[in-house]
């Protein structure tokens, strides 16, 4: 199993190391021509997603990205990896792969309460350590998406389809739980859609 891992900017060493000790191999991408290697699922890393977006379209990966995005390419993202994902952001004109049918607010947390650490009961995973840094948090979600968390009443963490995505960073606590659930139950999931597929077309 091989994630790629968005290594333009922020916060994507510590997600490697983290997949390295679950036995899972990595590509960086960094370039259009990375994405070339084969990969069985996507990590948009924790950052600023400004400069990750510009970056993106400067070095041509935007495109390509975002279409085996919105075919199914399985997709664990942090922090300014959901604002990448979101279909809308509230206090940004911005709009990058839209894949996920929800409204995050960018820095929701205010400047002055920019970073929290606490811990967070997720549905179907259980407690978590989780670092929220100059976070976004969902402020509306699609009836479909699945609320794992809020913390107080906002969403901080969803699964939809083939995409998990988190406010938070579960890779600067080492924590592999998150891990676990999603190649479990949603890169797993996918491989056996795209086998049924087919025949149910
Ligand atoms: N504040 C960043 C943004 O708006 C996200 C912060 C993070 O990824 N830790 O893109």
């Amino acid at each position: 199993m091989t994630a790629a891992i968005l290594a333009l900017q922020g916060a994507f060493a510590e997600h490697e190391a983290l997949l390295h000790t679950l036995g899972i191999d990595t590509v960086e991408l960094r370039e259009e021509k990375d994405l070339d290697n084969p990969f069985d699922f996507l990590v948009l890393p924790g950052g600023e997603s400004t400069v990750q977006g510009k970056l993106l379209h400067e070095l041509d990966m935007f495109d390509e990205l975002k279409k085996r995005i919105a075919a199914g390419l399985p997709v664990f993202a942090t922090c300014a990896g959901l604002i990448l994902l979101a279909e809308k952001i509230e206090n940004d004109d911005k709009r990058y792969f839209q894949a996920l049918p929800v409204t995050v607010r960018r820095n929701a947390y205010g400047r002055q309460l920019g970073s929290h650490r606490i811990t967070l009961s997720l549905k179907g995973i259980g407690e978590v350590p989780a670092t929220f840094i100059r976070a976004p948090y969902i402020t509306s979600a699609s009836p479909d998406v699945e609320v794992l968390a809020r913390e107080d009443d906002e969403i901080v963490a969803v699964r939809y389809r083939h995409i998990l995505a988190l406010s938070f960073h579960p890779e600067l606590d080492m924590d592999e739980k998150l891990y676990r659930y999603f190649l479990k139950h949603v890169v797993k999931e996918d491989a056996q859609a795209e086998k049924v597929l087919p025949f149910s077309a």
